[in-house]
């Protein structure tokens, strides 16, 4: 985190927490649920709570709230911690609100024998009907004033198993009219008959989030227990329940929802995508998946400089993705390779220049870091040009080639173009020039000043590679808030394979996660599949946003 910000609201709040002496030391918590991947919503919850306990000397502890056995897998609980390493973070203590539930059960027990809790035989049906409504007061279950002893009895038995799902829970003894609804005898305890990713078949009844979240956050003594905007009105809850147990007094703080523009963020949703094989995994390039993001060439800093950029915020917003593509092009700029490669190739024959010949020239790694070095880069007598680089009837301002044009190959000559040749159906096959000895890069001493220049490959030496072009997964800023379903606005155009692209030679060392940007055409970052006999490359961004542009075209 940048120090010449002001502070945000949760940081006011610590300094003044710890400068009272409330505090002698913070200590924060990231607790996903493993029930998906990580998207760019958690990233800054973990930028937020990992970022907070470095900037105040505490500690943050990963907590895997894991207390509902229906969704959880293992599988997402490794790749959770291997996105949070990825990020940059690493924890102070790992785990599992599972862990606690020896503990949970006895809290559970405490309160019921201080007459604050009561096991209620009604339907899910009767519990809702009985609730009232914000202008209506509830009514009392008729199960409510069973006594200590019977209470105990019956939530033993559920623990036990004599019951089936549903036909019992337990509820905290609140009050039936209060004003906030979630404190209306909330539930504490379900039955579930379901085996738990950790806990086996130990368990067939589990606590509740009001009755575990808060508990878990006392138990590893949080002190300050971020969280969003949509749990503000547990938060009395969440008092209550710490307050009639006398444990740790942690607080809870909330934040808004992190939401991107043209994506979906709830797990739910991004599994659908997955399941229903609408992208490739949960690391599809095009995913809002930290593990999509990274495959996609996006780099950790990139997203935490986002994060930090966007700040915390009290109410919801949607952030343009374009932000974060911007927070992408800035570190990639300091961060990657320049490369030539030619994704829609035509020929370019240099008629002065002998066949045969192979020439190194030099090129800046990159030109923005020094460090980086350079390298070399084979010329010859044919090339390959992107296919736009010539226009056969050019317009006047186009400073690239065209019949007599002038243009600069990037790190070598400039070139003048002679001729060209059409196939059968008049589509340019072969451009002709002549070059200029004298203009070589570095040594130029043609005295010709030539306004554009173009990126090239050998192509006796050129390899090819597969290219995968990304665009946005949806064709509207918020598809969740659409009519229908949310899948209706996928945008069906949002991959664009090229089999085979012309790369310069010193790109087929390229490594699994390697970041490049390919002269004027973007940033491509080698696919985690990617291996020397089958090179590929995704598109990470674009140079410019050119979707503002599109956009307004329609
Ligand atoms: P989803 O709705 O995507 O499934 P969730 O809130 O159920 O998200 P959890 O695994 O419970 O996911 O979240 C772990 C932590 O990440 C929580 O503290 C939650 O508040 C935070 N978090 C989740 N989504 C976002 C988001 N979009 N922006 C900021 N923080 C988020
Ligand atoms: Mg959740």
């Amino acid at each position: 985190m940048s120090e010449e910000r002001s502070l945000n609201f949760l940081e006011e709040i610590i300094e003044k927490d710890l400068s009272s002496g409330k505090y002698d030391s913070i200590h924060t918590r990231f607790p996903p649920e493993p029930n998906g991947y990580l998207h760019i919503g958690h990233a800054s919850s973990i930028h937020l709570n990992f970022g907070l306990a470095r900037k105040y000397n505490g500690k943050c502890n990963l907590r895997f709230d894991d207390t509902n056995p229906t969704t959880e897998e293992t599988e997402y609980v490794e790749n959770i911690k291997n996105d949070i390493r990825w990020l940059g973070y690493s924890w102070d203590n790992e785990f599992y609100a599972s862990d606690y539930f020896e503990t949970l059960y006895g809290f559970a027990v405490s309160l019921i024998e201080k007459g604050l809790a009561y096991v209620d035989d009604s339907t899910a049906e009767q519990i809702a009907a009985s609730k009232g409504n914000l202008t209506e007061p509830g009514k009392n279950s008729p199960f409510r004033d069973r006594s200590v002893e019977e209470n105990l009895r019956l939530f033993s038995a559920m623990r036990e198993g004599k019951y089936a799902d549903a036909e019992k829970v337990l509820r905290a003894k609140i009050d039936m009219a209060h004003p906030n609804l979630l404190l209306r005898d909330p539930i504490m305890y379900r039955i579930k008959h379901e085996h738990h990713h950790r806990t086996g078949d130990a368990w067939c009844i589990y606590p509740m989030y009001d009755f575990a979240h808060g508990q878990s956050d006392s138990i590893e003594h949080i002190t300050h227990s971020i969280c969003t905007l949509e749990f503000i009105h547990h938060r009395p809850l969440y008092d209550w329940f710490i307050e009639k147990l006398g444990i740790f007094p942690s607080r809870q703080y909330e934040f808004a929802r992190r939401n991107l523009s043209y994506t979906v963020m709830s797990k739910r949703k991004l599994l659908q995508l997955v399941n229903e094989k609408y992208v490739e995994g949960w690391d599809d390039p095009r995913m809002p998946t930290v593990s999509g993001m990274r495959r996609r060439g996006y780099t950790a800093d990139a997203i935490k400089n986002f994060a930090d950029a966007v700040g915390i915020a009290k109410r919801e917003n949607m952030v343009d993705l374009s932000v974060l593509e911007f927070h992408v092009r800035e570190d990639l700029n300091k961060k990657a390779n320049r490369v030539m490669a030619v994704l829609d190739p035509i020929k370019l024959v240099i008629s002065n220049y002998p066949e045969g010949k192979t020439e190194m020239l030099e090129l800046e790694n990159n030109p923005e870091d020094p460090a980086a070095g350079k390298r070399e880069i084979p010329f010859s007598h044919e090339l390959w040009i992107e296919r736009e680089d010539f226009m056969e009837h050019p317009p006047k301002k186009f400073f690239r080639l065209g019949p007599g044009l002038m243009v600069r190959l990037k790190a070598a000559y400039i070139v003048k173009c002679e001729d060209f040749r059409t196939d059968a159906d008049g589509n340019i096959t072969e451009v002709i020039c002549s070059y200029i000895p004298e203009s070589r890069s570095g040594s130029d001493t043609s005295g010709i000043n030539v306004k554009g220049t173009i990126h090239w490959v050998s192509a006796a030496h050129a390899k090819t590679a597969e290219v995968r072009l990304y665009d946005r997964l949806f064709k509207v800023e918020d598809p969740s808030n659409e009519d229908g379903d949310f899948k209706d606005y996928i945008n069906k155009e949002s991959l664009q394979v090229l089999p085979a692209v012309f790369i310069e030679p010193a790109l087929a060392s390229a490594s699994a996660g390697e970041h490049f940007q390919f002269l004027r055409k973007g940033y491509f970052c080698a696919d985690t599949s990617s291996t020397a006999e089958r090179l590929i490359f995704n598109r990470t961004v674009t140079l410019k946003d050119t979707w503002a542009k599109e956009q307004k075209k329609g």
